[in-house]
């Protein structure tokens, strides 16, 4: 038994905001702004397992009016999200996924970020995609005014 699931995430840049993606700082003279570490990339993928088990979207679950969010560890989420989909008796099989920002450039991060995805979905490293790509200087990622991800995963019953 097999289940798919979508997800995508904007948070806009500012200055003086820390820059958070897949759960690493990153050095940059832009940050995201949003109530939690506005970490887009992993929001896209909780709401891409959250898809696949019709359980609605992040924002039902972790609500930015709650202060509990506020300047939350995105990867906390993560691990919470993953233990519902573990409850529900499900484990990911892969998970793949672009991260949009002009610079800095993602690239020497990408190991990281999938490390710690990784093991806050207790899957193999193998089973994390991450690509990174810029804007190309047009629109909101490639004038820096925004950071976008997308996710999409696939779940299998761990019931067999
Ligand atoms: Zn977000």
């Amino acid at each position: 038994m097999f289940r798919i699931g979508i997800g995508n995430d904007t948070h806009r840049l500012a200055r003086g905001r820390p820059l958070i993606l897949g759960g690493v700082r990153i050095e940059s003279e832009f940050g995201a702004e949003g109530h939690s570490d506005a970490d887009a990339l992993v929001h896209a993928i909780i709401d891409a397992i959250l898809g696949a088990l019709v359980l609605g979207d992040i924002g039902a679950h972790f609500p930015d009016t709650d202060p509990r969010w506020k300047n939350a560890d995105s990867l906390e989420l993560l691990r919470a999200v993953r233990e519902r989909m573990q409850a529900e008796g499900y484990a990911i099989v892969n998970v793949d996924s672009i991260v949009m920002l002009e610079r800095p450039r993602l690239r020497p991060h990408i190991e990281e970020m999938r490390a710690r995805l990784a093991a806050a979905l207790e899957t193999d490293t193998n089973n994390v995609s991450v690509k990174a790509k810029t804007g190309e200087r047009v629109d909101a990622v490639g004038e820096s005014r925004a950071v976008m991800a997308q996710a999409v995963v696939i779940l299998e019953s761990s019931s067999r």
